[in-house]
């Protein structure tokens, strides 16, 4: 299986490609894990991506589509992969209609994670995470034990920079003006399907069951 999730910031992609994962051995390539786990150990390309990523801008196209093409060959994609966060903008798209068309495959199906500014802006001010073991937090839902430590390994528990009130404006500013327009070019291709991101953390496997049930 090969799908894309095309959401807004804070949709909760990350959430779904989980749970679809415990279902399909898939390779899960999330271009911001990617990019975040380089700028952690400070790479050449994590100290070139720092900058857009604190301001919530976008890391040029080139950078990205080389990271994933790169990705895309690597064996664990072999039975399959979820794209999560790429592609981001047009370029990106067609650059990844050529990889794919390179290497003979195509995609099953591209899921649009349908959801409110509003309620991005709420869910991430409020998110924190572990700077040592990446568990994630909530300071309304699921605050740590004890404020700024990780229940699981004791690391800091803190606020990404990305998370921040003005840069989440900036990074929905961004989605729907860069990313949204994807939604037209995968629906003119006939394999876009949208959800309610508001539907739970299996509904985007529960709908890839009923389209494979549907021998789509
Ligand atoms: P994410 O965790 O997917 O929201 O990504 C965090 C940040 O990484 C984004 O705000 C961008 O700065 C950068 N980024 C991730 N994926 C891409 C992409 N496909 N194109 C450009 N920048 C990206």
């Amino acid at each position: 299986m090969r799908i894309i999730l095309i959401g807004a910031p804070g949709s909760g992609k990350g959430t779904q490609a989980e749970s679809i994962r415990q279902k399909y051995p898939i390779a899960h390539i999330s271009t911001g894990d990617i990019l975040r786990a380089n700028v952690k150990a400070d790479t050449e390309l994590g100290r070139n991506a720092k900058g857009y990523m604190e301001s919530g801008k976008l890391v040029p196209d080139s950078v990205i589509v080389a990271m994933v093409e790169s990705r895309l060959t690597e064996p664990d994609c072999k039975e399959g992969f979820l794209l999560d966060g790429f592609p981001r903008t047009r370029p990106q798209a067609e650059a990844l209609d050529s990889i794919l068309e390179k290497l003979s495959i195509s995609l099953d199906a591209v899921v649009q994670l349908d959801v409110d500014d509003e309620i991005v802006v709420q869910r991430l001010t409020t998110r924190r995470v572990c700077k040592s073991c990446g568990e994630i937090y909530n300071t309304v839902f699921k605050p740590a034990k004890v404020e700024g430590v990780c229940d699981k390994c004791g690391g800091d528990v803190i606020q990404r920079n990305d998370d921040k009130e003005s840069v989440i404006r900036n990074r929905l500013t961004v989605f729907h003006e860069q990313t949204a327009p994807l939604i037209d070019y995968y629906r003119s291709k006939d394999i876009l399907v949208s959800v309610d991101a508001a539907g739970g953390k299996d509904v985007v496997l529960k709908l890839l069951e009923k389209m494979k049930g549907a021998g789509k």
